[in-house]
This record gives C-alpha cells, sequence and structure tokens, in this order.
C-alpha cells in the first residue's frame, strides 16, 4: 500500500517538551529562561493541560492548611509561586487565606480550600505569556505521532501538524504528556492499572453551571454537613431515579461567585492509551451530563434556575502509564516517608485514587486498613532517578507518568507537584550540555539551582 508520509521539515532545538499542561509548561520556562532554544508540542490550542482543555482548574498541592494557625501555607515555590501569585495579584485567582472557611463554596472541604481556584481564561493566557515572553516556540494543534533514535539517545520526534509530519530535533526532551506517549514510543517500559487487572482509576468529563444559588447549596451541606449530597442521592436511588454508578456529587465555585465545576460524573474501564476507548467514554460523559443536570435542577439546593456554561471536550484520565524509571517510588516509601538524596519535589496530598469499579469509593483514603491511615509522614518526596526512564538517555519525564506505585499516584499527580517536576526537569535540561544523559547529571548541582529558585520550599524538602 502506498502513503503519503514526507517528512516536511526539520526544527532544531536544544530542548523539545511534549505537552503543555502543568509540567510541560513549567519545565519549558525553567529551560528557556537558563537559554535553552525551547520548543513545546502540545495537541490542543492552549497551554494547561487538564487545568483549561480538561476544565479541572483547581491548583492543589502549593498550599497546605496549618490546623494550629489555620493557615494555608506554601509547601512549593518556584514557578508554582510565581505563576499563581501573578493570578491572585490580576484577580484572575482567589488567594485560599481569604476564603471564609466557615462558608466555603470552594469545595467545602478545607484541602479543597487550601488549593488555588484559576480562572481558565487567565491560565491559558498567563502561561503562554510566560512561555512567550521566555522566547519558548509553542507549537499548537501538533501531536507527537513518532520518534528517530539512534540506540538509546533520541535523535528527532515526528509530529503531525497542518504542515505535515515536521520533524523536531534537540539535544534533550522531555515527556510531558501524562500519558507517557513519548517514552512509550522510545520502548520505555511501562506499568498501567491495577496488578491483577490492569484496571485505572475511573475517568471523568467536567461540566461548569453558572447561574446557581451559591448560598441555598452550601448552607445545605453546612446544615447537614454533607458535602457531595450523599442522603439526597441514597434517596433518588432508593426511588430508582438514579441512573449512575458514582453515588457523590462532587461541585467547587469557580473565581467568578455562582458558577460551578461539576466533578461529578465518573466512567469506569476506560483506558486513558487508547483512542476507542476515549471517545466512548467522553460520549458517554457528555450524556451522563446532561441527565445528571436534569437530577440536579430538580432535587439538589441552589440548582433549580442553573444553567449549563459547558462540558469540556475532553476526557479527564486521572491514571494511565507509568514509565519504569530508574527508581520508581515505592507506596512504602511514601508512606514511611522515606527520604532521597536526589529529591526534586515533594507532595503533602493525600492518597486519592476512587477504586476502578465502584467509582464514589475510594480505598486509599478513610479507614485504618487503608494507606492514608497507615501514611506516618505528610511529606511524599519525589527523587529525580524517578523521572528518568530507562533505556533512554536524553529523555526526562515529568508530571503524571513518573515511575511511581499505582497508590502514590494519588499524591503525586495533582498540579502543583507536577508543576515543581516540570521545574526539575527543565534545569536538568540546562545542567544536560555536560553530560550525555540526563542518569549522569550532577543533582547537587540540580538541586542548588532548584534551591535558588525557591522551588526546593524548606516545609517539605530538606536542604543542606
Ligand atoms: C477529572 C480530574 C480531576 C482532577 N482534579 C484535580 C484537582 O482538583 N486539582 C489538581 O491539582 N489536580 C487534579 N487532577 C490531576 C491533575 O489535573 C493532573 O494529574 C495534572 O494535570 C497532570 O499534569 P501533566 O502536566 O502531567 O499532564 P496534563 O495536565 O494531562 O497535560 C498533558 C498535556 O499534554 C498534551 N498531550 C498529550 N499527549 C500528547 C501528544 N501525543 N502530542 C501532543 N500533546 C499531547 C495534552 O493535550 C495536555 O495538554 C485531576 C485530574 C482529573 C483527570
Amino acid at each position: 500500500m502506498k502513503h503519503n508520509i514526507t517528512i516536511t521539515r526539520n526544527d532544531q532545538y536544544d530542548f523539545v517538551v511534549c505537552g503543555g499542561g502543568p509540567a510541560g509548561f513549567a519545565s519549558a520556562l525553567s529551560a528557556a529562561r537558563q537559554g535553552l532554544k525551547t520548543a513545546v508540542v502540545e495537541q490542543m490550542g492552549c497551554l494547561g493541560g487538564v487545568s483549561t482543555s480538561g476544565g479541572i482548574h483547581v491548583f492543589l498541592g502549593g498550599r497546605k492548611l496549618n490546623e494550629a494557625t489555620r493557615e494555608h501555607v506554601r509547601v512549593i515555590g518556584g514557578i508554582f509561586d510565581e505563576f499563581t501569585d501573578s493570578l491572585i495579584a490580576d484577580g484572575y485567582a482567589v488567594e485560599p487565606n481569604t476564603i471564609d472557611m466557615s462558608f466555603n463554596p470552594f469545595g467545602w472541604y478545607p484541602r479543597m480550600a487550601s488549593g488555588i481556584h484559576c480562572d481558565p481564561i487567565g491560565i491559558k493566557t498567563r502561561m503562554e505569556d510566560m512561555l512567550l515572553s521566555a522566547g519558548v516556540r509553542i507549537y499548537y494543534f501538533s501531536t507527537l505521532t513518532d520518534v528517530i533514535m539512534d540506540q538509546s539517545t533520541i535523535e528527532s520526534i515526528i509530529v503531525h501538524n497542518k504542515d505535515g509530519f515536521v520533524s523536531l530535533s534537540a539535544r534533550c526532551f522531555a515527556d510531558c504528556t501524562g500519558d507517557g506517549d513519548l517514552a512509550s514510543l522510545c520502548n520505555v517500559p511501562f506499568e498501567k492499572g491495577r496488578k491483577e487487572d490492569g484496571l485505572t482509576t475511573p475517568a471523568s468529563v467536567i461540566m461548569v453551571v453558572d447561574n446557581v444559588d451559591g448560598h441555598d447549596l452550601v448552607t445545605y451541606q453546612n446544615e447537614h454537613q454533607s458535602p457531595k449530597l450523599v442522603e439526597i442521592i441514597e434517596r433518588l436511588k432508593s426511588e430508582g431515579s438514579w441512573p449512575f454508578l458514582f453515588e457523590i456529587f462532587v461541585s467547587m465555585q469557580l473565581v467568578e461567585k455562582d458558577v460551578f465545576l461539576i466533578n461529578t460524573v465518573r466512567q469506569i474501564g476506560v483506558d486513558g492509551t487508547s483512542e476507542m476507548s476515549r471517545s466512548k467514554a467522553l460520549t458517554e460523559g457528555r450524556r451522563q451530563n446532561i441527565k445528571l443536570f436534569a437530577i440536579m435542577k430538580q432535587h439538589f439546593p441552589g440548582f433549580a434556575n442553573a444553567r449549563i456554561r459547558t462540558i469540556y471536550d475532553w476526557i479527564g484520565i486521572r491514571e494511565s502509564r507509568r514509565i519504569s524509571s530508574v527508581h520508581n517510588i515505592k507506596l512504602s516509601d511514601a508512606l514511611n516517608g522515606a527520604s532521597y538524596d536526589d529529591c526534586i519535589a515533594a507532595t503533602t496530598y493525600n492518597f486519592d485514587l476512587p477504586d476502578p469499579l465502584k467509582p464514589s469509593y475510594d480505598p486509599m483514603m478513610g479507614d485504618a486498613k487503608r494507606p492514608n491511615a497507615k501514611r506516618k509522614h505528610i511529606v511524599i518526596q519525589i527523587p529525580y532517578r524517578s523521572l528518568i526512564p530507562q533505556k533512554v538517555d536524553n529523555l526526562i519525564v515529568a508530571g503524571r507518568c513518573i515511575g511511581c506505585d499505582r497508590e502514590v499516584l494519588g499524591p503525586v499527580r495533582i498540579m502543583g507537584p507536577c508543576m515543581q517536576m516540570g521545574q526539575a526537569a527543565g534545569t536538568a535540561a540546562a545542567l544536560f550540555s555536560t553530560t550525555k544523559s540526563f542518569k549522569t547529571v550532577d543533582t547537587d548541582v540540580l538541586r542548588k539551582r532548584l534551591w535558588d529558585a525557591h522551588v526546593i520550599n524548606p516545609l517539605t524538602l530538606p536542604f543542606d
């Protein structure tokens, strides 16, 4: 069979980042600021990944509630703080310490108030401005399709866009696709899903509704101590009027008053690395949101006059490939607070990974048998080694697809730590010129650079 695939152009860079989500953004920005000619390849038409294209505008993991002072203290730093502080200053995000915790529409729980609630327009325009002013070339509507290797070195990647098949060469590359697409093309071994059956945690399609009476909703949640409206859902179920597998309602106000993000529908059995599975899940997710909205209007406090503002054209994948890295973070390491001499990021978040078949049940949290209760240390360190894939010399991975046990994904996959890993990856790329492999980057020098850039926060990461 004859085909038409020819490479139309070869563009050359020092560093190419695949994926412009939280990890890819921070990775490209830090590398470009350290003088690397840098490009980002992004299949969508904006930066931000799940935070924009996927509709989740709450950046968790950058602040943590101090129970004694009731202050949301900073536990990350660097680009995360610079980015979110600039959004807060311009009214595109809410400063957590201004949220009234006794009447909190931003997800009700204190841990949700610790997130930085951002406006999606603010996220995508600010990320773009920051990358462009650092000199990064952004390739939108460009999908990574292939890789050209010389033994264990990537020579170039092939992306597809309106120009046809374009080759991008670089000294080194970052995989920030969330799904580990580049690592997978390089034949890096990976794990996906549960050991016993490969099933992954449910996926979600996000809906935003406006004209909500947020006061009525939060009053009800407060009076019934019921953030997820479970008793209403139980009643509807017993009456046969709840057609879903999930049994909780998750909502949070956006920056704009009375506009709520609904992160409720959950599809099981989705494979985030399969087109067919993603397409089916997106179709089902849209339909479920329409059905859910009708129920919300009729039965949930505050939604009688609400309208659907948008249902995102994106299937929110919480879990797919986890690469085999030089050192995968083990669940036992995470529970015991293992410390690494090459730690470059940290997370203080929960073991939040709902059961693949029971979408409302989170086996990682809650009762005494589950990891959250066994946790001996609040800080989980992320070592540099977990970003370094086996088999390839000039590839680094940051974000959701790093090397870790599946249970550890819960705390590491949120956006704060993803940005912190991204900044570390971009900084490592700047050190790559002195070595031939990411494996031999001097991690003392790397950590010193991250310390100087305030990425290493002394509250969560040790630094002598
Ligand atoms: C439903 C849901 C709810 C969540 N809730 C929260 C929350 O409230 N707060 C929080 O902090 N985190 C939350 N998370 C987790 C968090 O959003 C993600 O884990 C995080 O965004 C991962 O960052 P990343 O940069 O690794 O990947 P992503 O955000 O997924 O970004 C990857 C980027 O790569 C691009 N890409 C992928 N493949 C290719 C390719 N082949 N070619 C070109 N481009 C490609 C994508 O378009 C995307 O822009 C949630 C996740 C989901 C799915």
